[in-house]
């Protein structure tokens, strides 16, 4: 039994659950029937990632309604959106229950250097919420290595930890996210031979700060137009390949680890 350890289930079908708001794709249906396919291969639970305050509601229905947990944060692409922090971290602070995510750095996305610092004060102001509720983290990074991890090792994790998801960093940022105690987290990006940096580490990491994830829909393994949780077996595959084991134990270990870091998961 396997859980995904990052996913966005929650925008395959972008109604609520129960009844149509005119959400602009799929249903309830298209939502159930990538559950149905995620557990006929195993796949029965995933922690869903919040982005935007406008959002938590959506995620922590379908977390429910599908028999996952819902972390809720506000993602670097939606800094902006939260233009009164103190609020935004008031009502965070009163519905996050398992972990505070996602959030991180974007490099790509940061229009300049007003939208840099923007998300670097939203970062930081989550950080220390999760610091003092004690509540792991779910970071998200996408060529901001080096600044994220100075960010961290000047701020500090929270005691119960974290996570890096969609790890695609070079072996020496690797080593500096392991040194502060957090899993790395690895998704479809790795079925793809040219990611080398990825599957460098995926190789590398130690075995009990591995995870693994879809980051469904984004994300996809090739050969599929949109991801859903059924594809953590390709990446578990494609993981084990790599390291010259069995996926039987690889997907366990990798289970196990997320279950102590989220210990409201339901348990295998
Ligand atoms: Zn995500």
């Amino acid at each position: 039994m396997l859980i995904d350890a990052h996913s966005h289930l929650d925008t395959l079908a972008d109604e609520p659950v129960g009844g149509p708001v005119g959400g602009p794709v799929g249903g309830p249906s298209v939502l159930d029937r990538a559950v149905a396919r995620a557990r006929a291969v195993g796949v029965f639970s995933w922690v869903l990632a919040g982005t935007t305050p406008t959002r938590w509601d959506r995620t922590q229905q379908i977390a429910a309604h599908t028999g996952g947990i819902a972390v809720l944060g506000v993602h670097p692409w939606f800094a902006g959106d939260a233009p009164d922090l103190q609020t935004t971290l008031h009502d965070l602070g009163q519905r996050a229950l398992h972990g505070i995510g996602e959030l991180g750095l974007d490099a790509p996305s940061a229009g300049g250097d007003a939208d840099r610092a923007r998300q670097r004060r939203v970062l930081r102001a989550q950080l220390a919420l999760a610091r003092q509720r004690e509540l792991p983290v779910v970071l998200h990074c996408v060529r901001a290595y080096p600044e994220l991890l100075t960010l961290l090792e000047r701020d500090g994790l929270p005691r119960a930890g974290g996570l890096i998801h969609g790890w695609s960093g070079p072996t020496d940022a690797m080593d500096r996210a392991l040194a502060l105690g957090l899993h790395l987290s690895f998704g479809p990006l790795i079925c793809r031979p040219r990611a080398k940096r990825a599957r460098t580490c995926a190789v590398r990491i130690p075995l009990d700060r591995l995870l693994i994830e879809t980051d469904a829909p984004d994300q996809a393994p090739p050969g599929h137009e949109r991801g859903e949780p059924a594809h953590l077996i390709e990446v578990i595959d494609t993981l084990a390949g790599l390291r010259g084991m069995d996926p039987g134990p690889l997907g366990a270990q990798a289970t196990a680890n997320l279950c102590r870091l989220f210990p409201g998961l339901p348990s295998t």
